[in-house]
């Protein structure tokens, strides 16, 4: 029997939380999203490209998850590979339920209505597998604050969208507490990404061109504070258990250091991304991930250094 706190198969991870993994570009493991489902009610954290919308339906059908008891669809951040299949599902959704909104923050709902800046620099590192985003009329939205009771029907604990920028100015962490107690965050990309399914080793997160090392490492700390006892990664998967939970937080506090440390000093051998890119492949993703190498994996690695050379004032923004 396996040991590890790491679950990267789709299923119920608490008595309200369910994990999806919606095998984004058709891989296992590239892409985790999270339902949170009451007798009452449904929210929907995250829901990929637009070209996971599909099997997010098929999956609701599959459970008999009716559509009308979809109340909110809440985006941890603008990104196209978590978000950028919002506006589809809720246009589709809303065939069937008039009341369905994405809950969300000003600064995220203002990314999502004005997509083309994120989206244009995306197809450039990522090509075909950005998908479409579009803007939604304004009565798709029901704007809340970060770090305050958000009351979702039917659903007794608190919820909360904790502020987490860093990767991105607008990332936030919905958040699932009972009193004192934090059962769940969905960490999204607040505290890198786990690639492993038996190790707590993580990836960094650092992509171009909003990535704030700074601002990364407190928002982290503040995700550790709250001692959470079940944490959901968008890449990909769960760690189950407050000591698996605070030993990934804080492996990926440490490894965010080495990995600035590992892009600057590679950097400055050669002067070229490019570089950097190839020794990283060679000497960290082998041991750090156990997903086979697939051509997205350079993608990833081209932005995470590109975001983090520019952080570090190396390279600018294009
Ligand atoms: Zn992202």
């Amino acid at each position: 029997m396996s040991t590890t706190p790491i679950i990267t198969a789709s299923g119920k991870i608490t008595s309200e939380i369910y994990h999806l993994d919606i095998k984004q570009y058709n891989m296992p493991r590239s892409c985790s999203i999270f339902l949170l489902m009451t007798p009452e009610s449904v929210v929907i954290m995250d829901v990929g490209t637009s070209d996971d919308v599909n099997s997010i339906l098929e999956f609701m059908k599959n459970i008999n998850l009716p559509l009308k008891k979809v109340k909110y669809l809440v985006p941890s951040h603008h990104h196209f590979d978590h978000f950028g299949g919002g506006w589809k599902l809720w246009e589709t959704i809303r065939k069937n339920n008039p009341e369905i909104k994405i809950l969300t923050t000003e600064k995220t709902k203002r990314l999502l209505q004005d997509p083309n800046d994120h989206i244009n620099r995306a197809k450039r590192t990522f090509g075909v597998y950005v998908g479409i985003m579009e803007p939604v009329p304004d009565e798709a939205y029901e704007i809340v604050g970060t770090d305050e009771p958000i009351q979702i029907p039917g659903f007794e604990k608190g919820f909360k969208l904790i502020a987490t920028p860093g990767h991105t100015s607008d990332h936030v962490c919905p958040t699932v507490f009972n009193d004192d107690i934090t059962e769940f965050v969905y960490l999204s990309e607040c505290a890198g990404g786990l690639l492993h399914s038996q190790k707590l080793i993580t990836l960094p997160s650092s992509m171009p061109p909003e990535f704030d090392f700074n601002t990364y490492i407190q928002s982290l700390q503040k995700i550790i504070d709250l001692k959470p006892l079940n944490t959901g990664y968008a890449h990909a998967g769960v760690v189950r258990g407050q000591d698996g939970v605070m030993q990934a937080l804080k492996e990926n506090i440490e490894y965010s250091f080495y990995f600035r440390d590992f892009v600057k000093s590679n950097f400055l051998k050669q002067g070229e991304t490019r570089y950097v890119v190839e020794q990283f492949i060679k000497r960290e993703m082998e041991k750090r991930s156990d997903i086979p190498y697939n051509e997205l994996y350079t993608n990833y690695v081209v932005a995470v250094v590109y975001g983090q050379l520019i952080d570090l004032g190396l390279k600018e923004p294009k």
